[in-house]
């Protein structure tokens, strides 16, 4: 095992941190912890950013050319993702290059692929995730939202929630039931539709920390073109389980709150904390858990990269990854102590306010993407071949 990077792979990254400290301004001191643009203003920055990481052919770079990327190594992806989350820089397109893409290559007819691929790697269009609703999270197979397919189109309605960015997007990737008598993981179809389609309503939700990044999406008599259906209808649930492995692997979270822990680090030791028996421990556990959430995020680039399949690994990746991140917060919240409360808008906030929102959204880490909890499952049963609970 050759835990190396290659130089190709070296020189990359290094192009990547000379971008960033090029276009992000002198003074940046990070994004929003949840990625999420509050203002017109933040969004327009995140939506320049992504262009430009566009523009050089990076945003992509691990999809085949013939999509719009450029034939890279998914190791290559992941490096994008890390550097440009640990430096808290707006940019990536999860939800499109991280989720639909690879999703829609593994399922989608080719012409869903040259139609939907190319708009993503180009950074024009801006896809949401409606799964979740009022009554369908961890058993996500319950989902209420009904599709009636008629001569040219399937009609929708139903309530998607915590559709993270809707208010943002131009299109929405979304699961429904088109067949109501189906036990219910057969039932379910895998749904692209334009946003701007009469019939859809979405309503603002405020997440934790005061921010505007969830949303209520409502299907009132919706139209989705028949070519909107990705794979067979009534077979969405394998489409879904493709995306859902995706949308837990990666390094965004991990990489985000690593720079968090090595700004703790910073802060002990300008301060003189760090020589605090107890504060050190802390810190030094940090570190080593850091390194840990980083091999396994990278394990499951490297599967990916050599074409073998990813089981339980990406939600082992995923939950040490969020409770790595929650871990960060809390140390941070001690060692800050009071100051700890304050957010970045107050003068005498320590470390940009970062510690503060940290730890009110990395609880919600734990829930997004499917809980902690649903992670241990998948792992029990996927890779410790332990029966089924009751
Ligand atoms: C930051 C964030 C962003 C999100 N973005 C999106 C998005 O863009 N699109 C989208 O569709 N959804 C999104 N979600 C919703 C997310 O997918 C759900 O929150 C998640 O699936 C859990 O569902 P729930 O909240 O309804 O919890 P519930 O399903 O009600 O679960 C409640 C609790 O019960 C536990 N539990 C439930 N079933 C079991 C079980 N079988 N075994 C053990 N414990 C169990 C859970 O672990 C949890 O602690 C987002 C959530 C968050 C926090």
């Amino acid at each position: 095992m050759d835990f190396r990077f290659t130089q190709e792979e070296e020189k990359f990254r290094q192009e990547i941190r000379e971008f960033l400290k090029r276009e992000l301004p002198p003074d940046w001191t990070g994004w929003p912890v949840l990625g999420e643009a509050d203002t017109d203003e933040d969004w327009a920055f995140c939506r320049q950013m992504t262009r430009k990481l566009a523009e050089r052919g990076w945003l992509a770079i691990g999809w085949p050319k013939e999509y719009g990327g450029q034939g890279a190594s998914y190791i290559m992806q992941i490096i994008l993702s890390e550097e440009i989350n640990y430096h808290q820089s707006p940019g990536m397109d999860f939800m499109g290059i991280g989720m639909l893409g690879p999703a829609l290559m593994a399922h989608g007819a080719e012409e869903q692929k040259r139609r939907y691929l190319p708009g993503i790697a180009r950074a024009e269009v801006v896809w949401c995730q409606g799964f979740s609703e009022p009554n369908a999270g961890c058993d996500l197979a319950s989902l209420q939202t009904r599709a009636v397919e008629t001569d040219d189109c399937f009609i929708a309605n139903g309530q998607k929630l915590w559709t993270s960015n809707a208010h943002r997007a131009d299109w929405c990737f979304f699961l429904a039931r088109t067949d109501p008598e189906a036990p219910k993981h057969k039932g379910i179809s895998f749904l692209l539709v334009d946003l701007k389609t009469p019939g859809i309503t979405i309503r603002p939700l405020v997440n934790i920390a005061n921010g505007r990044s969830f949303n209520e999406v409502y299907f009132d008599e919706v139209r989705v073109p028949k070519e909107n259906l990705v794979g067979q209808k009534n077979r969405g649930w394998q489409v879904a389980q493709t995306l859902l492995g995706h949308e837990r692997s990666g390094i965004h979270r991990i990489a985000s709150a690593r720079r968090n822990a090595d700004l703790l680090i910073e802060y002990a030791r300008e301060t003189g904390l760090g020589k605090d028996p107890l504060i050190k421990q802390k810190l030094v556990q940090l570190t080593i858990e850091g390194d840990i959430a980083r091999l396994l995020a990278y394990r499951v680039g490297w599967l990916q990269t050599t074409g073998q399949a990813v089981e339980y690994e990406a939600s082992m990746s995923r939950v040490y990854g969020a409770e790595y991140q929650q871990r960060v917060a809390r140390v941070g919240m001690q060692i800050l102590g009071l100051y700890g409360q304050l957010a970045k808008d107050s003068k005498w906030t320590k470390l940009y306010g970062k510690i503060e929102e940290d730890y009110l959204c990395s609880i919600g880490a734990t829930l997004a993407a499917g809980t902690s909890e649903i992670q241990r499952n998948i792992i029990a049963l996927r890779g410790l071949d332990l029966p089924r609970g009751n």
